[in-house]
């Protein structure tokens, strides 16, 4: 079983980039199987308008509902997540979730996510979102960034204290992180504008992220997209002792945003090269491509 825990469905070009392919569910699914994945979770990314780009609005399905009744044609592949925006429900700290959330458990998600609010981990509004997100038992995945214009995700200072303050404040939900932001973390001596990069190289010093995951057993990463691989790979013998120390905390995901073949993520090559040479070992493959994940999502009976 291999589990892709970060897929999107819908045009997620850029108006400069209107070349390239949006994800179909058709061509979701072609990939799935192509690349020897048996399902994928998806999150609608429809909430928060930082995170969108205009073509997506001309997607098939431009909405949540939209996703997840889509998603639902195809129960045996794909599993179901809901999405929420902090400021939703009147933007205040005091906004109750709960009717949102048993209509989305209703529609059979799983998770909520992917958060791309541009508003600081522990902003009271993101706090009150979460820990009702952990009350219903949904995991929330979200993408994290550095502080300033121009980004989308969660925002946080070097060293991440605003996401150790969510952590703190939100005992009771999974957190699971995702995005350049969150992954520069792995090295310290970082600067805010590399944080909200790729930055390479070898990882001379531990970063804020090694701390934050064994400080809180409920935070959990997603390796997805450019900014988890890099993590992995800028300094290959650390990136090896990392899957093995958070062999528990670590999910396969792709990300992948566009439908052609060179919109494909190198992630699961990756990991199945790894293994091929004896680097990983086959439990820590089989956890990190699936096991993991589905011991998260306690909702989900597929
Ligand atoms: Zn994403």
């Amino acid at each position: 079983m291999i589990i892709d825990a970060h897929v999107h469905v819908g045009d997620l070009r850029r108006p400069d980039m209107m070349g390239r392919a949006p994800v179909t569910w058709e061509n979701l699914l072609a990939r799935l199987d192509e690349e020897g994945i048996d399902k994928a979770i998806v999150l609608p990314i429809v909430h928060s308008p930082e995170g969108i780009q205009f073509p997506f609005w001309w997607s098939p399905q431009p909405d949540m509902v939209g996703q997840i009744t889509a998603a639902a044609r195809y129960p045996d592949r794909l599993i179901r997540f809901g999405n929420l925006d902090p400021r939703m429900g009147g933007n205040t700290a005091r906004t109750d979730y709960g009717w949102v959330l048993e209509r989305l458990v209703e529609m059979g998600c799983v998770g909520i996510g992917e958060i791309t609010a541009n508003v600081p981990f522990d902003d009271p509004r993101v706090i009150n979102m979460v820990r009702q997100c952990g009350a219903w038992q949904l995991p929330v995945l979200f993408h994290g960034t550095g502080m300033g214009e121009g980004e989308y995700g969660l925002q946080d200072e070097v060293g991440s204290p605003r996401l150790a303050r969510l952590l703190e404040a939100a005992p009771d939900a999974i957190l699971i992180g995702h995005g350049p932001g969150f992954w520069a973390e792995i090295a310290g001596g970082l600067t805010l504008e590399a944080k909200s990069g790729y930055p390479r190289g070898p990882v001379a010093e531990e970063g804020s992220l090694v701390r934050l995951l064994r400080t809180y057993p409920h935070l959990y990463a997603d390796i997805s997209a450019g900014s988890g691989h890099n993590a992995l790979t800028r300094d290959p013998a650390f990136g090896v002792r990392f899957l093995h120390e958070f062999q528990d905390r670590l999910l396969f995901g792709t990300d992948v945003c566009f439908g052609e073949a060179e919109g494909r993520m190198p992630h699961l090559p990756l990991l199945r090269r790894l293994l091929a040479e004896g680097q990983i070992t086959q439990a820590i493959f089989d956890k990190v491509t699936a096991g993991n994940v589905l011991r998260l999502l306690t909702r989900y009976h597929g």
